[in-house]
């Protein structure tokens, strides 16, 4: 039987955080057995798109689906083949190293369809990076979304749907994955993963704004080896901006200015974080309960806010905007830094 509407369980309950409402409404979709043929999942990479699909192939397939658990069980034997991607009725098709999925892709996704499943009541198919699928390959789709054999469900997986077309969205649902945010992912973190609860404190919360609602980041920032450079990256961006909001001599700044490095990828990554903390300091000044997705350390940003009037900080933001876009047109970098951090002509642009 299946259960009453409302039972409140939430799809992958203990295998996945953040989204609840989604979760909650296609667990709700799987037990009343209207599954859509298609979905497009949409989220910034590591919001869990990949871990949603395969969550719901398994919770669909799962033998203990009409139980008024939250699904997927993780111990039928559907669902410890789908989690372990062992099952054969799940195909993902992936660029492999090409810039896109191409029609050779899509044609072969159109001749499987018609093979019927393995040992499953259903076929899945995982398409990764949608937004990547060429125009071609979108409209051999097409196709097959239009008249799927009655096993077969489609997961498009894309960072942003505007890039998919139109007669292809209108096939297919799309479901957003929100960033994660920092305490629930501290908890989820905590519980999961030894090597975040031996952090400390401080530690754990750099991890966290660094990940930026990114579980995928969050792991992979887990390895010391990972974290290191984008830590020290930061903490140069703070100390820049305290920098460059102070009276400090030409030779402190000067200093600064190396410490940017050398390369426009670096010194553009490096100006994005001046902005983001900027950011921070003037959401701080509007509110101190404001997120913020810069600064670890609350306190720190707080002062810097207090003492700082805002429209010094809207003119230092937009003098770095300036200085991003003249290094995006191939400025000299040394002088883009040097007129952003000392002034042009003698007259500072802070
Ligand atoms: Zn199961």
């Amino acid at each position: 039987m299946p259960r009453a509407q409302g039972s409140g369980a939430l799809l992958g309950e203990e295998r996945m955080i953040g989204s609840e409402a989604l979760r909650r409404h296609l667990q709700s979709d799987i037990d009343r057995g209207v599954l859509s043929h298609a979905y497009l999942i949409e989220g910034a990479r590591g919001t869990g798109k990949h871990l949603l699909s395969k969550l719901l192939c398994a919770a669909a397939a799962c033998h203990d689906r009409a139980t008024g658990r939250s699904l997927p069980c993780g111990e039928c034997p559907s669902c410890e083949k789908i989690l372990a991607d062992k099952s054969p009725d799940v195909c993902i098709i992936g660029k492999n190293g090409k810039a896109s999925v191409g029609v050779d892709d899509v044609r072969f996704v159109r001749a499987d369809v018609l093979i019927p499943p393995n040992d499953l009541d259903y076929k899945f198919y995982i398409i990764e990076d949608a937004q990547d699928l060429t125009p071609q390959a979108q409209n051999a789709l097409l196709l097959t979304l239009e008249e799927p054999p009655p096993y077969v469900v489609f997961f498009l997986l894309c960072e942003n749907v505007a890039n998919i077309l139109e007669t292809v969205r209108s096939r297919a649902p799309s479901l957003r994955l929100s960033p994660v945010g920092a305490e629930p992912m501290r908890t989820y973190l905590s519980r999961t993963q030894r090597a975040f609860a031996d952090m400390t404190e401080q530690e754990q919360n750099e991890l966290l704004c660094m990940a930026q609602g990114s579980i995928g980041q969050a792991l992979g920032l887990l390895d010391g080896r990972a974290r290191k450079p984008l830590i020290e990256r930061r903490r140069f961006a703070a100390r820049a901006v305290t920098l460059s909001l102070s009276s400090a001599d030409t030779l402190q700044k000067m200093e600064c200015i190396k410490g940017f490095g050398n390369t426009r990828e670096e010194v553009l990554s490096k100006l994005t974080l001046l902005q983001q903390a900027l950011r921070d300091l003037m959401l701080l000044k509007k509110s101190d309960t404001a997120p913020t997705v810069f600064y670890s350390t609350r306190e720190e940003a707080q002062q810097l806010a207090t003492e700082t009037a805002t429209l010094r900080l809207l003119t230092l933001y937009e003098n770095v905007e300036l200085a991003r876009a003249r290094i995006l047109r191939n400025a000299n970098i040394r002088l883009t830094l040097t007129a952003l951090l000392l002034g042009e002509s003698g007259t500072a642009l802070l």
